[in-house]
């Protein structure tokens, strides 16, 4: 499998080295899809008959194909201005790669193809057939019949992943429990609702870290080779950035696993769901805090609530990020500074006390009047867009 990724890995960087070419040649006007249909041409029927090229025979012609795709999505991303241009793929960070079944009977002319030709039927088991790969036992265990057309195949640390779309029956209407909650998120206690329940990050995560960081001071210095002085990686330095890099996936996926669980079932009981704008300069200023935010996983948080929309049928409203949650008087509207180490509010006005955090969750709860506008922002620049 790292052959095959090697594989795309090498008719990615072809065919963009070559589409960055075609462009300094100015006589050439064409389309990048013309442009990358050409050079896919020059792929089949010159780089692969070279007696040097001979070992991209081996694998199956599907990797490349999806390569060139992945490609000409990715330029298309960038051009629509919905993306960085693309960059070569690398060994370190992108073994990955794509298959699927390619008709096996074709249609005569007219007729409509004919069903499950092109689609690969996965037994309940551990076993997946993958077009152009072979039997792989997975560590994960199918409970259903499906079928799929397209595998795609990546690597993370040493653990392979196999994901396919398959189509399935939307979940039906769920009826919210609470009508209304806001969450407030913070480093201390991951998040705290408006009626006074919270959630914790889990101890793994902790525990893990712990590790991690303990195994980083212990190996601080060693070294993955010199490149300069053509020092090459000790047996024991593979070993140990092998093993850092395992447990780098273990912490990711814990949190994300912690993080799709309390989404969904936040999603599952509440209709709307507030929650503060991440103030992302004024948390960058502080450093510890930064850290603590982007390792939490907030944004993940937040980007997991907005697509189980159309899932669970809640509405996320985010909260301007100007509103002083933390400092308002959640009882009588008062408006008093708070430390950031402050954990109680003891309102100046009305003598209510109250957890800063629950007390910041209730306000976020009623702030009716103070939802971000963002979503409104962009449907004016899209239809402007369009206009122009
Ligand atoms: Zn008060």
């Amino acid at each position: 499998m790292r052959g095959m990724a090697g594989f795309r890995r090498f008719v990615y960087n072809f065919g963009l080295e070559m589409l960055k070419a075609s462009w300094s040649f100015e006589g050439i006007k064409a389309s990048d899809s013309v442009r990358l249909n050409e050079i896919k041409k020059v792929f089949t029927n010159h780089v692969m008959t070279l007696p040097e090229y001979a070992w991209t025979r081996n694998y199956s012609s599907t990797i490349y194909q999806s390569a060139f795709q992945d490609l000409g999505e990715a330029i298309a991303r960038w051009r629509q201005g919905l993306a960085e241009f693309p960059v070569l793929a690398a060994k370190k960070s992108c073994d990955k790669f794509t298959v699927y079944k390619a008709s096996a009977v074709y249609p005569k002319k007219g007729e409509p193809a004919l069903p499950f030709t092109n689609r690969v039927v996965i037994e309940p088991g551990r076993k997946i057939n993958l077009p152009g790969v072979g039997e792989v036992r997975s560590k994960e265990k199918v409970d259903f019949y499906y079928s799929s057309q397209t595998f795609t195949v990546t690597r993370t640390a040493d653990k392979w992943f196999v994901s396919s779309n398959i189509d399935a029956e939307r979940v039906p209407t769920i009826f919210h429990k609470v009508e209304k909650v806001g969450i407030d998120l913070g480093v201390k206690t991951f998040a705290t609702f408006s009626d006074s329940s919270t959630i914790s990050a889990p101890d793994s995560l902790k525990k893990a870290k712990t590790k991690l960081s303990k195994e980083q001071w212990r190996n601080r210095n060693k070294e993955f080779g010199n490149k300069i002085l053509g020092v090459r990686a000790s047996k024991n330095a593979k070993k140990f950035f092998n093993s850092i890099a395992r447990k780098h996936a273990h912490i990711a996926n814990i949190r994300r696993d912690f993080l799709q669980k309390i989404t969904t079932e936040i999603s599952k009981k509440y209709y709307k769901i507030r929650v503060e704008d991440l103030n992302v300069s004024g948390m960058v200023a502080n450093h510890k805090l930064a850290e603590a935010v982007s390792s939490l996983g907030l944004y993940e948080f937040r980007r997991m609530l907005d697509y189980k929309q159309s899932h669970y049928g809640t509405k996320l409203e985010v909260v301007d990020r100007w509103y002083p949650s933390s400092k308002t008087c959640s009882l009588c509207g008062h408006v008093q500074d708070m430390k950031l180490s402050d954990r109680v509010f003891n309102c100046g006005a009305c003598n209510f006390s109250c957890d800063r955090d629950l007390n910041a969750a209730i306000n976020l709860e009623k702030a009716d009047n103070h939802l971000a506008k963002t979503k409104q922002k962009k449907s004016i620049k899209k239809s402007k867009k369009k206009a122009g």
